[in-house]
């Protein structure tokens, strides 16, 4: 009914008539995108129902991702584009009046996740859709997403960001599915048949009602479900009528519904806030009794369970799962320790992304044990038992124990829990891997060695190329045919065709072609005129100490003062732009957002420079603002301290959308580099290894550079100079201070002069046209490597052990 435009035309208006009662001429914008998603919901019901059906006929094998966040960003073009309609509603619409890019706008961010670990698991569902595994997303309705950025004198202000206001279209609500979390209580012991029964009393019962989003495969066949949970209270307001109990009531409700109220702004450093707590174990709960429901309706004994269902966890804010499996595994199936054990390990995997301290989550005992009694009683048997075979394999070697046990004096180690209690811990990069193996968890490797593997992260060209950036995926299967839509590493295809003029001169176009766009929204955005022929240089991702926006500013105030003093410098024309949200408790993040903002006023004001320059930052970065700004970026700032980024995947996405990385030999620049080499990106600053082993043992002195190098002083000390940038005296004295207090922690002077050096290349390079594009297509033809299908498809056959239908690519890898 869709792939025909005249027949699309006329259901659409009957449905405008019979859902909203109004003719197409009444309609307004945001009446058309309601009745354009809801069609589209209700035309992959089909499909929906019989994947499912499909899955229950053959007793497939399920994935289930467990992640906290999911940030998918806006579904209606990609899914017009995986259902195969977008041309025709495309044309139908515009036949009505309507601009379907236009109508996109209308749609609220679903902004479930802070950064790169809610974006990996939103590109893992397209891709395990689209390779049609079955494979499904598991995490919380958060009522406010991560909050909206406001720029303010320079400041960022946090909004609330109700994504849920004007409805989801999207989502259905099962009322048939809710289960029941419960929290708190006391946890009574008594014996039956000469076993031992615990039973949990005095608990408070939540409600756990799950909505369900489509997630619909290329091709629009293969229908896998998002599964977020929403908390609601169990009573039903007949049980708590009478004078006080109504205000008992509200004030029940108000506090039970609040468990799913807000995504926590932090992705690193750890929230000691009970409320996360709460969350975490809700998902965990309502997760594992929906899977095991759906499991038990295969009439298999749960000893199938894990050939039948494979749990994976995002990090370890899910890794309550473990104990709760063994719980309901335990208390309610009434199986022994050791059997709920080995199905327990055998069905759980652990994804870790990251090696900064203190992003690894640890729990205050004492809450734990209140909040959650009886699976703390389970975590400490798992414990007990796991310290008790470390003494007996290392009896020589007692102070190994305190360092791998999970309890560590008053805290819960969430990695040490994850570790032991599931059959693959994976890095996301190889270098990560490495670091992780031979550093951060080599305890856990020596003990596991067979357990860690590495799955380098990816990225679904669906949204991030096709979607994103239609004119470069025409050009590409005009060069190469369609195959690569469907087989991505097929992109090498392009790597012939780097010398071709004709096709230099496309790509060229394009990508003039979107800076046009993304100049045309900045003017929109903030009034400001950026010379759409200059290099757009991009900076765009959570703000962080160790992703160094810093160390990029910097160097702008280098770039500034250089040209001040010397205004016959030839450099070609730069944009510089940022976009970063940072976490509201970070207030150095949120001073580094205030630095950015006072420098880009004084130079874009200052007519000596800014023919020659310019500095935006762009608020409230978001999934839709990524696809507006990487298809117009010409460099691609990736820039973190070597060895902290654990992958990263800004970097593939503007790989894929032909923009050059300026990086460090950090996460996935690593394999970047290993494909495309020194020539087709710019690489600087310190490696991985040296940085490990200045921390370790000392031997960089932050006065010494200071001391030494000239322009490192002299941008320095503009930190604290009242004059330049307007700053007032030591307005940035902290930023100053700062970096001379902790030594440098993340080397920012260390790497500069290399990084002015790199900067210098770029503007070298970039004379060199016909040298920039081959180089800009060699980095497209190899991005295929970095879409999450061939992620996917490891993740499936090594982690998982699906059998996709997916053999050809497989072979392939
Ligand atoms: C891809 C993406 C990220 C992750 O970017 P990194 O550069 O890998 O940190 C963060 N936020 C959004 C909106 C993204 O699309």
């Amino acid at each position: 009914m869709f792939n025909n435009k005249e027949a699309f035309k006329l259901l659409f208006q009957e449905n405008l008539v019979s859902k909203l009662g109004k003719p197409l001429k009444e309609a307004q914008k945001a009446d058309i995108y309601t009745i354009l998603s809801s069609m589209i919901r209700e035309y992959v019901g089909k499909n929906w129902a019989d994947t499912n059906q499909n899955f229950q006929f053959h007793q497939k094998k399920q994935v289930y991702y467990f992640s906290m966040e999911f940030l998918i960003g806006r579904l209606l073009g990609n899914n017009l584009l995986n259902l195969g309609v977008l041309e025709c509603v495309r044309e139908g619409l515009k036949e009505l009046g309507w601009d379907l890019e236009e109508l996109e706008e209308e749609e609220s961010d679903a902004g479930l996740g802070n950064g790169g670990l809610g974006r990996l698991a939103a590109c893992f569902l397209d891709s395990l859709a689209s390779l049609k595994y079955a494979g499904h997303g598991c995490g919380i309705r958060y009522r406010y997403g991560l909050f909206e950025q406001k720029i303010v004198e320079g400041n960022q202000v946090e909004l609330p960001d109700y994504w849920l206001q004007k409805g989801n279209e999207w989502e259905v609500r099962r009322a048939d599915k809710k289960v029941e979390v419960r929290f708190w209580g006391n946890v009574e012991i008594h014996e039956e048949d000469e076993e031992l029964v615990f039973e949990t009393h005095n608990y408070e019962a939540v409600t756990a009602m799950p909505y369900d989003v489509p997630v619909i495969g290329y091709g629009g066949e293969h229908v896998n479900t998002l599964r977020i949970w929403s908390a609601e209270s169990t009573m039903d307001h007949t049980e708590m009528s009478g004078p006080n109990n109504y205000y008992k009531f509200i004030h029940y409700n108000r506090s039970v519904e609040s468990i799913s109220d807000f995504l926590y702004p932090d992705d690193s450093q750890y929230e000691g806030k009970l409320l996360r707590l709460k969350q975490q174990y809700f998902l965990c709960s309502a997760g594992l009794q929906s899977i095991l429901g759906t499991f038990e309706r295969l009439g298999l004994t749960i000893d199938h369970l894990p050939e039948k269902v494979a749990i994976h966890i995002n990090d370890t804010h899910p890794t309550l799962v473990i104990p709760e499996l063994m719980r309901i595994l335990i208390d309610v199936k009434g199986l022994g320790w050791a059997e709920a054990w080995d199905i327990t390990s055998r069905t759980v995997s652990y994804t870790n992304h990251t090696t900064l301290s203190e992003a690894l989550e640890k729990w205050p005992i004492s809450m734990v044990k209140e909040l959650l009694p009886r699976i703390y009683m389970i975590i400490e048997e798992i414990n007990k038992q796991f310290c008790g075979m470390l003494m007996k394999k290392y009896p020589e070697h007692p102070e190994i124990i305190p360092q791998m046990s999970i309890i560590d004096g008053e805290q819960l180690k969430m990695a040490n829990l994850a570790i032991v209690g599931s059959y693959s811990v994976n890095g996301v990069a190889a270098l990560h891997t490495d670091i992780l193996k031979k550093r951060e968890m080599k305890l856990f490797y020596d003990l596991y060695p067979t357990r860690f593997n590495n799955k380098t992260n990816g990225i679904t060209h669906r949204r991030w190329l096709m979607h994103a950036n239609p004119a470069l995926a025409d050009l590409i299967s005009n060069t190469i045919g369609t195959r690569w839509m469907n087989e991505p590493q097929e992109m090498v295809g392009l790597l012939k065709y780097s010398e071709d003029i004709g096709l230099q001169d496309r790509t060229r176009a394009i990508k003039q072609h979107n800076k046009m766009k993304l100049a045309s929204y900045i003017h929109e955005k903030q009034g400001i005129i950026v010379d759409p022929y200059s290099i757009f240089d991009v900076h765009v991702k959570r703000l962080h100490g160790y992703k160094r926006q810093l160390m990029n500013i910097l160097h702008i105030m280098y770039l500034y003062i250089q040209m001040k003093q010397n205004s016959t410098i030839e450099r070609i024309p730069r944009t510089f732009i940022f976009g970063a949200k940072a976490a509201p408790s970070y207030s150095f993040a949120k001073r580094i957002i205030k630095l950015i903002n006072v420098v880009a006023n004084q130079v874009n004001r200052d007519r000596e420079v800014n023919q020659k320059m310019k500095v935006i930052f762009l608020e409230n970065y978001s999934v839709s603002l990524a696809e507006k700004i990487i298809p117009a970026s010409d460099v691609s700032e990736q820039i973190s301290t070597a060895s902290k980024e654990a992958s990263g995947t800004g970097n593939m996405k503007f790989m894929m959308n032909g923009a050059l990385t300026l990086g460090t030999m950090d996460g996935a620049n690593v394999e970047m580099h290993e494909m495309i080499g020194d020539d087709n990106m710019f690489l600087f600053g310190l490696q991985s290894a040296q940085v490990l082993d200045y921390y370790q043992h000392g031997g960089y002195v932050v006065k010494d550079v200071y001391h030494k190098d000239a322009r490192v002083r002299e941008v320095m000390d503009q930190l604290v100079t009242p004059g330049y940038f307007g700053i007032n005296e030591l307005e940035f004295g902290d930023i100053f201070n700062s970096i001379m207090s902790t030594n440098d922690e993340y080397f920012v002077l260390k790497d500069f002069a290399s990084y002015v050096d790199a900067h210098l290349q770029i503007d070298l390079s970039y004379r060199n046209s016909k040298e920039w594009q081959r180089k800009s297509i060699l980095n497209i033809g190899h991005s295929g490597k970095f879409s999450s299908d061939c992620t996917i498809s490891k993740y499936a056959s090594e982690i998982w052990g699906l059998k996709g239908n997916q053999a050809k690519l497989q072979a392939k890898l």
